[in-house]
């Protein structure tokens, strides 16, 4: 099996990937929003710079794609006139997902968060080493990937390491970043970072490593909501877009509706602030539509890692999917449109698809090496 490339950091603007349709630039949202004028100004440097999408990831970023070496000078001068960037260290350092439908005290446990991140003494923690803020009951972060998380429990928040089953209950939001900070602390100087500078709490719990009583606790994490869905919320709407590419003409129309807008870690874009369907072609408002049945990653040819083509058949199988599934179809091992148990996963070997049920693109198959016909002819619900 051709593995995937398991690289120890994620792109960023500042480091940007080379892909099979040009460089991918991420931009990560300051504290997961963008303003309405950021989100038409990114719409314009996609046409301008890029393929003419902007597209959200699993992470609860914005990432331009097809973006020529020539024209990132110019991109990234743009970017920075918008807003969208830091500087190079705090950027890379800014690996945190927030509940998009929080309350308000949670933007600003990210920001004194991101505050004390920028210090130098994190400076060694791992590229993909992240937090994750989801303070509400019931949680809606569960299944997002985060290393120290500030979670909802009965009665209050507690810190929580990742691969511990419980947490720490916290008073308030001060002490969560503080409690947060020194987790991380904790992290690096108890040998989570390994001589390559990867490493994840998970893995190193999971090895051993014994956390501090004053990092530890017995507190059960809230139960997790169901994922959300595309339209009207109990405040503002939710709008997606086929494997969540929103073309610039469909940003430009959602940054019309006004007020800022919320990245999710669901591809999808919260506007939390409106009420009113805008109305564009691009736009999936409807939960039952089937696109939003299927996630696909860019596949071949725009992943140089992808050796099938992936969105022409997520388009073609979708349809067939019963309503309340999750399929997924995957360029490669990785998983990156939907790094989590799908009911089932297409994941692309040798030019065919092996088939995994109930489990992630990197768990065992059911069966192996299907062409696309054959997964048109005998795959069925
Ligand atoms: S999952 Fe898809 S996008 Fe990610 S590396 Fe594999 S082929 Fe590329």
């Amino acid at each position: 099996m051709s593995a995937p490339q398991v690289k120890g950091w994620c792109p960023g603007a500042f480091r940007p990937m080379m892909s099979g349709d040009g460089l991918v630039v991420r931009v990560r949202p300051p504290l997961g929003a963008i303003s309405a004028a950021q989100a038409t100004g990114l719409a314009d440097l996609a046409e301008q710079h890029g393929s003419g999408v902007v597209e959200t990831t699993a992470r609860a970023n914005l990432q331009l794609r097809g973006v020529a070496e020539a024209a990132y000078p110019a991109l990234m001068q743009d970017l920075r006139a918008l807003g969208l960037l830091g500087d190079a260290d705090s950027e890379a350092r800014r690996n945190l997902v927030l509940d998009p439908f929080h309350a308000r005290g949670t933007e600003e446990i990210a920001r004194r968060l991101l505050e004390g991140l920028s210090k130098a003494e994190f400076s060694g923690l791992p590229g993909k080493f992240g937090f994750v803020i989801d303070p509400g009951t019931p949680r809606r972060l569960a299944g997002i990937s985060g290393d120290i998380r500030i979670e909802g429990a009965a009665g209050g928040m507690i810190l929580r390491a990742d691969g511990a089953a419980t947490g720490r209950r916290l008073r308030n939001s001060e002490e969560a970043v503080s409690q947060a900070l020194d987790l991380a602390r904790w992290f690096l100087t108890s040998g989570g970072v390994g001589a390559d500078g990867r490493g994840r709490m998970a893995r190193h719990l999971a090895d051993g490593a014994d956390l501090p009583d004053a990092l530890a606790g017995d507190v059960e994490p809230s139960p997790s909501a169901p994922e959300p869905q595309p339209g009207p919320q109990d405040v503002g709407l939710c709008a997606a877009a086929a494997f969540g590419q929103f073309t610039a003409s469909a940003l430009r129309a959602l940054s019309g509706a006004g007020g800022p807008i919320r990245v999710t870690p669901y591809r999808m874009l919260y506007l939390p602030d409106v009420m009113i369907q805008p109305d564009h072609p691009d736009l999936i408002l409807d939960p039952q539509d089937p696109l939003r049945r299927v996630q696909a990653c860019t596949g071949m040819p725009g992943c140089p890692q992808a050796n099938v083509t992936t969105r022409d058949l997520a388009r073609r199988i979708a349809p067939r999917i019963p309503d309340g599934q999750q399929w997924h179809v995957s360029g490669c091992a990785k998983g990156c449109a939907y790094p989590r148990v799908a009911d089932l996963t297409l994941v692309g070997r040798d030019g065919a698809f092996d088939l995994v049920k109930q489990g992630t693109p990197w768990d065992d198959p059911i069966r192996r090496g299907l062409s696309p016909l054959e997964i048109d002819e005998q795959v069925r619900p």
